[in-house]
């Protein structure tokens, strides 16, 4: 069967690929700690389903509104109105299963061959694979250790040509948990304005953060004209598997993107979508207990990490990653994500699944109890003590 060429440019998620791995080791009897997840390890909030059930009941199992339901796109735009300090229509927010999909609707509306796009790496691998399948150049901009894992604003800039027409930026970061400071958004804002350059702004882990107030690039002026903020619930209300996200993006842009989601899913699941609407008006106490666990697992993980002798890792500001740099351990990421996982029965991602410059670090998720964390710690250490030097 001959493939279109463009299917070799696709690229795929190691987190899958790593699962189906660590599954095969479970159904031999190993025991494996999972470290390479990214989703809460929490049920989501019981009023969140019942308001999904109640819809249910009411007969809400038809298609809808391709752009989303109504009472869920005004929810948003308040919500993301309020958060940012801006003006949101809800005429410009588009409903789609996931955020990911937010990133496959932006990303072939706005690129073909002969573009470029600006992204950062490391960096959740979907952002690369769907650039290369447009056939547009992707460009990676390196996350720096020593900078908080944030870019270098120069070195942004000097990847910049007359053919960039998208910047995508992904703040708390994954894989890093990196957070940009408002410097950098600033900086970059005045780039895309001079440039004329569309900002994809990834804003999936905005409530997930330790230290200070999320900063969106959206609030700053006229940046909503060239910004699709990116968002959804997985993260925040624990629904991964619920697929729901949505996209605040410019008017220019909601037709192509409401041609494509026509041409494709048709709408997002309708009573999914209730469930919605009551995870942005309910009570948001859940988020809050969550963090704080969130918040102790990140201190035990990067304490443990750092006390182990070749390792060292920077404490992260959001999301539910950490990062460690394991250069000094002498093998490739890979290598040591593929021991780890069969010698030491934990999963971890290899830095590379996140792009090249995720060279001499692995991802770890601290999305699983403290006592698995624990547990993890001490197999890495004891399967790592014969490298360290
Ligand atoms: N953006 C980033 C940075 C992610 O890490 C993920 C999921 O891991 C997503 C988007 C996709 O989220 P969703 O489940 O809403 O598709």
């Amino acid at each position: 069967m001959k493939l279109s060429q463009k299917m070799a440019r696709l690229g795929t998620e190691g987190a899958f690929k790593v699962l189906m791995k660590a599954q095969a080791l479970e159904a031999k009897g190993v025991d494996v700690v999972h470290l390479q997840i990214g989703e809460p390890d929490f049920a989501t909030p019981g009023n969140i389903c019942e308001a999904a059930i109640k819809a249910l009941g009411e007969g809400q199992t038809h298609y809808c509104n391709s752009q989303g339901i109504v009472p869920l796109r005004v929810e948003i735009a308040k919500h993301i109105g309020q958060t940012r300090g801006i003006s949101v229509d809800p005429a410009n927010v588009i409903v789609t299963p996931g955020a990911k999909l937010v990133m496959v609707y932006s990303i072939l509306a706005l690129l073909e061959e002969g573009d470029e796009a600006i992204y950062p790496n490391p960096a959740w691998p979907i952002y690369e694979s769907l650039i290369n399948f447009t056939g547009a150049k992707a460009v990676p901009v390196p996350l720096r250790e020593e900078l908080g894992f944030r870019f270098d604003i120069g070195e942004l800039e000097s990847k910049i040509t007359p053919r960039t027409r998208l910047i995508v930026i992904n703040s708390p970061q994954n894989p890093t948990g990196g957070v940009l400071e408002e410097d950098d958004i600033r900086a970059l804002a005045t780039l895309a304005r001079e440039h004329d350059i569309i900002v994809l702004s990834d804003e999936i882990y905005d409530r997930i953060i330790y230290e200070g107030e999320p900063y969106s690039i959206a609030s700053l002026p006229d940046m909503l004209d060239r910004t699709i903020l990116a968002n959804g619930f997985s993260k925040t209300y624990a629904m991964t598997g619920w697929r729901l996200g949505y996209a605040v993006v410019p008017p220019k842009l909601v037709k192509p993107i409401l041609d494509l989601i026509v041409n494709n899913i048709s709408c997002t699941t309708t009573f999914v979508q209730h469930g919605g609407v009551e995870a942005l008006t309910g009570p948001q106490d859940s988020v809050l207990e969550m963090v704080n666990e969130f918040r102790k697992r990140r201190d035990l993980i990067v304490d443990g990490l750092n006390a182990i002798p070749g390792i060292s890792c920077h404490k992260p500001k959001g999301a539910f990653y950490v990062f460690p740099n394991v250069k000094k351990l002498g093998m490739s990421s890979k290598e040591l994500a593929d021991y780890l996982l069969n010698e030491a029965g934990v999963a971890v991602l290899a830095g590379t699944d996140f792009g090249e410059y995720g060279e001499g670090y692995i991802r770890l998720s601290y999305a699983n109890s403290q006592e698995n964390i624990k547990k993890a710690l001490e197999r890495i250490e004891k399967a790592t003590a014969k490298f360290a030097c």
